[in-house]
Parts: structure tokens; C-alpha cells; sequence
């Protein structure tokens, strides 16, 4: 789709089409956009209400797509830098600077273009696009206010909430200046390159983002309440990755909690911790977690059952406690990512409108393959050794794993070899793969592959029967012994 010429956007509609719709859809993200235009296919009357001028959600706008644009930057500065021990000489070698200031509208004109083909493909598949923000006033009642303040009602038989989540920063009274920081989104508005930037967090966006930083240029002190990132995911990764960060110069403040920060948006600010430390920084950036968007939905009135974080309880089947209402994606906190938000919505659209051979599609939450775009790229799929442990007794589990370096720095002096490490957790007398965990270059586009083979059931022996592709990094985990 990326190569159809985007045009105009088109103007979503100021009233509705229908008298009544068959499904409304709340929320232009990833899992709105991807159900709703797989119900219209199936010939449904469906409306889809988005409260931002711009189609796409968290994952075009300010997640996934300009995320690894800027990753992809990052790579084109590390290959730079190792350039010369290829032996590219010349002016320029090792030499070029990366120009923030002019890449970030190149970069955003490309989202905007990407927002545009979105609008046409919405249009195109006949799904009526309605902007505003969307309430829930019964279960075949939806409420649209436009940015004016004027409202007008849909009328409907279904509704899905796919209103996505945003950033969490915790609140001035808990930690006083809190609200100098920014968090994803801003990270994305940043018009400059800032010299010194402190990140809170330890999940998937403190690590990319913090690599981003870095990699072009930036000092970066992460401050995390562990002592390792990415403590959700299989050990060997977290450590791993710590410790790469670390050897690059990342600056890491293990144990620590912010207290309380001082200074002034676009000036200095100092970041206090719990351990008497003052960090200065000229960006804070929080990465400590997401909010599901259900505040004002209206969904508390009408008995739709939230968790204690505000998230939306859905069954396997996407459906809420209450007929009629479904929900779907990040606004249901269970794995955060946009396939599975796509995957979720299209599900349900099978099953609602396509016919008898769907009435049983539905997602499995099992075995969802992940990359985390960190320097060096990190693959994983399936249960964490921990896990693995807990599920089917120490006994019962075997690791196999290799540590290596990458044929790729065999060119490159000791400091610049990044580590890479592939873990394989099997099961049982048969030994079925449960688990696959795997850091180092290429790692993002090694996974894919191997996430079919887990959910197909695959067992060691199905990974030694595969003949190797050499020379990469993927063979290792058809050789492992
Ligand atoms: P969203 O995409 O967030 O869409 C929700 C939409 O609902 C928004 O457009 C919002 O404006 C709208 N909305 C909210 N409330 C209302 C209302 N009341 N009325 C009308 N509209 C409303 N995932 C990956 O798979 N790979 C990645 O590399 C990746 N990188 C990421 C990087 C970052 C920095 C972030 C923040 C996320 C990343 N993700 C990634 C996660 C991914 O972006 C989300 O999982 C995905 O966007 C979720 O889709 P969704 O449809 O549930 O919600
Ligand atoms: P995550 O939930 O992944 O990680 C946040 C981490 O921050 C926690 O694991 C925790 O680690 C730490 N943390 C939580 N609260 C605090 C606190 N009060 N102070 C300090 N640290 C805290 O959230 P992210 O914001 O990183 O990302 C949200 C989701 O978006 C991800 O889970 C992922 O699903 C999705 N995403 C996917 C990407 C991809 O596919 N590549 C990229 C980016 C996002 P600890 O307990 O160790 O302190």
C-alpha cells in the first residue's frame, strides 16, 4: 500500500450516512482502521470515529513507523562509524553528522503521507469516517463532538472501542516537576538534536529511544529501578542489552527512582534521585509504561467491566461484559503492539460479516513473536526460561544457547563487536520449542521466521532437520547443540 500516490485527504462526514449503522468503530488506530475496513468489505454499514485529524493512530503517528525511521538512522551512524575498518577511505568517511533538525519534516512529511493514504484507503473500502471524539450513550448509541462543539448521534447494532493508550508521566504531586518531562509523543516533536538527555524507564521505548539518542550523538543517562532493562523479557536479553548499553558510554543509574526535578522546559533541567544524585539533562523522557484512552467513553455508565488500570476486560472473542460492545488492541493492555491490535480487529470483522468458515476466527494471544528495536535488535517468542520453569518444572525444560560475535565485526576492533546471544528453551522427551530469545544484529529480521515455527509446533529436531543458510546469524539456531 505504501506505493499507492497519496492524494487530498478526504473530508470525513459532518453527519451520518444511515440511519443506523451495522458496527461503529471508535478509534483510528491500528486495530479501527484494520476491522473497520474488513467489515466494509464484507458489505456492513460501518462508521469509524476518530477524534485526530489524522488517521493511523499511535503506531503511524507517533509509535512504530517514524520510530524505525529513526532507528534506521541510528544503523546508517554505526555503519559510519565502522566504515573505515572496512577500509573506506576518504573525505567524509566516519565524518558525516546526522542533521536532526533537517530529517524531522522530511520525516514527518512521510507520515503525513501514509495519513493521506489512509483516508483514501478508508474511503475506498466504504467506510464512512466521522472526526470527533466519540461517547458511548447506550449500547446502539454513539455520541460524535467535533472539535467545534457541535455533536450529532450514530445510531448502531455494534460498537468497538479501539481507542488505543497514551504515555504515562507521573503527576507533579508525585514527583514535583514531573511535567518538565516529556514522553513518546514529545520525543517525536523534538525540532532538535538535544545534547544531554536523561530517560526513565525500562521497557521497549526507554531502550529504543535511549539507543536513537545515543547512537546519533546525544549523552544519555537511563535511570531504572532494576538492574537490568527489559526485566519482563527472557533474563539472558536484559543482560545482555545492560551491559552492551554500558560498554557504548549509556550512562546507567541502577536502583533509582526519581525524586523530584528542577529547571524550565528548553533550558537546563536537573533530575534528583533517591540516592542523592543530580543528573542534568537538557531533554527528560519518561518511558515508563502506557494508559488505556477509556476515561469519558462512557463505558463505567453503562456497566462495561474496566481492570484496576482503567483497561477493558474482553474475552478471547473481543467482547466486553456487555452485548453488543467489543474492544480490542493496546485499550485492552494485553500485548501492546500493532499486529495483534490488526490481527484482533480484522479477526472479529471475519467473524461478525464474513460468513460460516469465520464464525471461529479469533486471535491467540500464544506465541506472539516481538522485536525490540534496540542497538543491538532483540527477537523473542514465546515463554521466558522463568516462565518455562514455572509452567513445566525444572525437570522437564532444557536450554539450549550460543554466545557469538556477528561475521560482520570480524573487520571491526574489539570495542565495536556487538554481542549476540540466541537462547532456545524446549520442552518434554520430544522437545518442543516453548521459548526463543535472541539479541544481536539482524535479530529483527531473523525472528519472523522462527515465530511460524513455534506456532507450528516445531521441536529441535525440526530446527536440525532445516539445512543452515550460510553465512548469517539465523543459522545458529538450526546448529545449536
Ligand atoms: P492506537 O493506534 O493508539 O489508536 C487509537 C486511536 O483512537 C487513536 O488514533 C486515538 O486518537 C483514537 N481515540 C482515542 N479515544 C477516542 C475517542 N474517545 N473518540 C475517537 N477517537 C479516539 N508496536 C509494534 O508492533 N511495533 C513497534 O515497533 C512499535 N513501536 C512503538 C513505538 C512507540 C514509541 C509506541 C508508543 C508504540 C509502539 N508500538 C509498536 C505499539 C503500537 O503503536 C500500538 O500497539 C498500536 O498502535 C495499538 O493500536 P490501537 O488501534 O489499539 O490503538
Ligand atoms: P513497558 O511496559 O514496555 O515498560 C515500561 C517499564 O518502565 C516497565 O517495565 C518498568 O520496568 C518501568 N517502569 C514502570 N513504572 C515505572 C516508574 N514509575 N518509574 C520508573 N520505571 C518504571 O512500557 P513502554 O512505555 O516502554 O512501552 C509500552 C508498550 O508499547 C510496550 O509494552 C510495547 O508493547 C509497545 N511498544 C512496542 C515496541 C516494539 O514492538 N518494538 C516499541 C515500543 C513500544 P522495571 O519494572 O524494570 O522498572
Amino acid at each position: 500500500y505504501l506505493s499507492t500516490p497519496s492524494t487530498s485527504n478526504m473530508p470525513p462526514v459532518t453527519k451520518p450516512g444511515h440511519e443506523k449503522f451495522d458496527i461503529v468503530w471508535i478509534g483510528g488506530g491500528s486495530g479501527g482502521v484494520a476491522g473497520s475496513r474488513r467489515a466494509a468489505s464484507y458489505g456492513a454499514k460501518v462508521a469509524l470515529i476518530e477524534q485526530t485529524e489524522r488517521l493511523g493512530g499511535t503506531c503511524v503517528n507517533v509509535g512504530c513507523v517514524p520510530k524505525k525511521i529513526m532507528w534506521h538512522a541510528a544503523d546508517i551512524a554505526e555503519k559510519l562509524k565502522h566504515a573505515s575498518a572496512y577500509q573506506f577511505k576518504g573525505e567524509g568517511v566516519g565524518t558525516p553528522k546526522f542533521d536532526w533538525d533537517s530529517f524531522k519534516p522530511q520525516r514527518d512529511a512521510y507520515i503525513r503521507r501514509l495519513n493521506g493514504i489512509y483516508d483514501n484507503n478508508v474511503a475506498k473500502e466504504g467506510v464512512e469516517l466521522h472526526q470527533g471524539t466519540a461517547r458511548i450513550l447506550s449500547c446502539n448509541v454513539v455520541q460524535v463532538t467535533r472539535a467545534d462543539g457541535s455533536k450529532y448521534e450514530l445510531k448502531t447494532d455494534k460498537i468497538v472501542v479501539a481507542t488505543g493508550g497514551r504515555p504515562t508521566i507521573p503527576s507533579d504531586k508525585d514527583i514535583p516537576g514531573a511535567s518538565l518531562g516529556i514522553n513518546s509523543d514529545g520525543f517525536f516533536d523534538l525540532e532538535k538534536q538535544p545534547k544531554r538527555v536523561v530517560v526513565v524507564g525500562a521497557g521497549y521505548i526507554a531502550v529504543e529511544l535511549a539507543g536513537v539518542f545515543h547512537t546519533l550523538g546525544s549523552e544519555v543517562d537511563v535511570l531504572i529501578r532494576g538492574d537490568t532493562v527489559l526485566r519482563t523479557f527472557d533474563p539472558v536479553l536484559g543482560e545482555t542489552l545492560t551491559k552492551w548499553m554500558e560498554h557504548t558510554g549509556i550512562n546507567f543509574h541502577k536502583g533509582a527512582k526519581v525524586t523530584k526535578v528542577e529547571g524550565a522546559r528548553g533550558q537546563t533541567l536537573t533530575i534528583h534521585t533517591d540516592k542523592g544524585e543530580k543528573v542534568e539533562a537538557d531533554v527528560l523522557l519518561w518511558a515508563i509504561g502506557r494508559h488505556a484512552n477509556t476515561e469519558g467513553l462512557g463505558l463505567e455508565e453503562l456497566g462495561v467491566k474496566l481492570d484496576e488500570k482503567g483497561q477493558v476486560v474482553a474475552n478471547e472473542w473481543q467482547e466486553s461484559n456487555v452485548d453488543g460492545i467489543y474492544a480490542l488492541g493496546d485499550v485492552c493492555g494485553k500485548a501492546l503492539l500493532t499486529p495483534v491490535a490488526i490481527a484482533a480487529g480484522r479477526r472479529l470483522s471475519n467473524r461478525l460479516y464474513g460468513g460460516e468458515q469465520y464464525k471461529t476466527d479469533k486471535l491467540s494471544y500464544e506465541n506472539i513473536p516481538t522485536v525490540v528495536f534496540s542497538h543491538p535488535t532483540i527477537g523473542t517468542v514465546g515463554l521466558t526460561e522463568p516462565e518455562a520453569r514455572k509452567k513445566y518444572g525444572d525437570a522437564n525444560i532444557k536450554i539450549y544457547k550460543s554466545s557469538f560475535r556477528a561475521l560482520y565485526f570480524s573487520m571491526l576492533p574489539e570495542e565495536h563487536k556487538e554481542p549476540s546471544v540466541y537462547k532456545l528453551i524446549v520442552t518434554g522427551p520430544e522437545e518442543r520449542v516453548v521459548g526463543i530469545h535472541i539479541i544481536g544484529l539482524g535479530s529483527d529480521e531473523v525472528m519472523q521466521g522462527f515465530g511460524v515455527a513455534v506456532k507450528m509446533g516445531a521441536t529441535k529436531k525440526d530446527l536440525d532437520d532445516t539445512v543452515a543458510i550460510h553465512p548469517t546469524s539465523g543459522e545458529e539456531l538450526v546448529t545449536l547443540r
